[in-house]
């Protein structure tokens, strides 16, 4: 592939502000202008400090380490946060083991159920404050925090509460024991969401929990924490602590610890596999992804390009299972491509908190330098770099909504998980050379089908190695359907009866 010089390589120059002429002229620059929409802040009280929570109290670090977590919109501290070591994870470990063994296993599942009730009504409660608090902390826009990440939570706990008495139903004919204590690990991109995905199966299969939140998001974690007291579930059956990765290595090889739950990066995931290697622990893991969008010609293309900016730059690509690849049949790649750069041309970035953003800030400045990475890498091997010619905030970390064409298989924003804006264009002429290239791929998270005809959704999704497969539409969750991966994408179902299997011991 011939390689592409700086110049090149476009910014869209606001296709909408060109205005029309005659007495209906829409200054369509004007029009796609909102006034800013903050939500108010004045009324979340942060902790200048939190501590950790373990054995249903708020205990200090032994050896006295914080460290400070940051708006990645703004840069601005919003408080110091307890570094765990191994010896406060040893207390955690042994907080939810004495829950286990004197309380939570012994609990009727219907009892359980009530807690776990009483945790999705909290949430609700407070569904506001966390929201945003999420975006604060994470980035992401107000509006995906408060219409996809908390109600999804409450969903979850709802969801499980509901299995907790009910489990000999869920396994015919076996009876399902708990394991024990569960030590799960989480990322940055859905903190409130992942710590639900986690928490709520482990409590409604009568396991205790440990629970190790991002360094760089834990503050809806511990908020979950302060929900959980509330609630007055009994000491010790979720503990929650704070640190960075040698706190998750030490919970992941605690003596103690029968079940390792983790999501996070397919490094990490490797690592943990080959810690619990010869114990009898059990292990899921939910890894990176590259995920395959597939249009089809006889796709609705508008509702398809919606799908593709969902797919790819909501939570700003930030998402496991996003859209990062996109296949489109030949003879519809152009019209994609126009549509696609106009409708990127209106999404609105910046302000996290402001109700009209589409797009918030990346969530932290590492994360950032390996978007750049990866972008200057697909520039440095040929591909044609298109980006939303958006001004970006002077403060924070920021990428425009931005995506390749001209891409080959072989390179590397094609292969590699991007997590970020950064979407990969490449086509097909036949479903089958779809498949091909769709399977073509170390992961298998997720893929999407974009075509009129059912029939074809359903041939494809028989062939794409994916654990989550959407059909004219992308990105929606739902605590009643099993997600996971094939591959290097991880093993182990979370969500619907397959998830609960991830938590018992069947007997019988
Ligand atoms: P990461 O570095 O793997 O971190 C995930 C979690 O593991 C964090 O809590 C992290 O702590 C902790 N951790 C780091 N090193 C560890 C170790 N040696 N032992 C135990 N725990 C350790 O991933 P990330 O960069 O935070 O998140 C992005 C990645 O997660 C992406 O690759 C994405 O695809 C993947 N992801 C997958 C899913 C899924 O469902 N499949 C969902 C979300 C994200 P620190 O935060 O302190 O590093
Ligand atoms: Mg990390």
């Amino acid at each position: 592939m011939a390689k592409k010089t700086d110049s090149q390589s476009k910014a869209i120059a606001g296709r909408a502000a060109q205005p029309v002429s005659g007495s209906h002229a829409l200054d369509f620059g004007k029009a796609w202008t909102y006034a800013p929409s903050p939500e108010a802040t004045d009324h979340i009280k942060l902790d200048k400090r939190y501590e950790l929570f373990i054995g249903g109290a708020w205990k200090k670090p032994r050896a006295g380490k914080y460290f400070s977590t940051i708006s990645p919109s703004t840069e601005e501290k919003l408080a110091d946060v307890a570094e765990a070591d191994a010896h406060d994870v040893d207390l955690a470990v042994t907080a939810a083991r004495t829950a286990f063994d004197k309380y939570w296993s012994k609990m009727p599942g219907r009892e359980r159920a009530k807690y776990i009730y009483r945790i999705a009504r909290a949430i609700q409660e407070k569904a506001r404050e966390l929201a945003i608090v999420e975006s604060m902390n994470g980035g992401k826009p107000i509006k995906e925090s408060r219409d996809v990440d908390v109600p999804l939570a409450a969903a979850h706990f709802f969801y499980h509460a509901g299995w907790a008495d009910k489990l000999d139903y869920a396994f015919q004919g076996r009876r399902a024991r708990p394991l024990g204590v569960a030590g799960q690990i989480i990322p940055w991109n859905f903190p409130l969401l992942m710590a639900a995905w986690k928490i709520a199966p482990a409590l409604a299969c009568g396991n205790t929990v440990v629970l190790k939140p991002a360094e760089t998001t834990p503050l809806t974690a511990l908020l979950l924490a302060k929900l959980i007291e509330e609630c007055e579930l009994p000491p010790g059956v979720v503990n929650i602590i704070t640190g960075a990765g040698p706190t998750g290595a030490a919970l992941v090889n605690h003596p103690d610890v029968n079940k390792v739950a983790f999501t996070g990066s397919t490094d990490v995931g490797k690592r943990i596999q080959r810690a619990v290697a010869g114990t009898n622990k059990r292990l899921t893991l939910e890894l990176g992804g590259k995920a395959a969008n597939i249009i089809f010609a006889d796709a609705p293309l508008d509702q398809a390009v919606e799908g593709i900016v969902s797919g790819i730059y909501f939570n700003q690509g930030h998402v496991c299972c996003a859209g990062s690849r996109l296949l489109v049949e030949e003879s519809v790649h152009d019209v994609i491509v126009r549509k696609l750069t106009d409708r990127i041309a209106t999404l609105r970035v910046g302000d996290p908190l402001d109700k009209n953003t589409d797009v918030g800030a990346i969530n932290s400045k590492m994360q950032l330098t390996k978007i750049q990475e990866l972008v200057k890498a697909g520039e440095d091997e040929g591909s044609t770099r298109v980006s939303a010619a958006c001004a970006l905030p002077a403060k924070g970390f920021w990428f425009p909504p931005t995506f390749f064409t001209d891409v080959a298989q072989s390179s590397r924003i094609a292969r590699e998980e991007i997590f970020g804006p950064v979407l990969s264009i490449l086509t097909f002429r036949t479903p089958d050379e779809a498949i091909e290239k769709a399977n073509n791929t170390m992961y298998g998270l997720s893929a999407g089908v974009w075509t009129d005809k059912g029939a074809k959704i359903f041939w494809m999704g028989q062939r794409l190695k994916a654990g989550v497969i959407w059909g004219n539409t992308y990105n929606k969750f739902d605590p009643t359907s099993p997600f996971g991966g094939f591959k290097e994408s991880g093993f182990g179902r979370e969500g619907g009866r397959q998830g609960l299997a991830a938590y018992v011991e069947l007997e019988g």
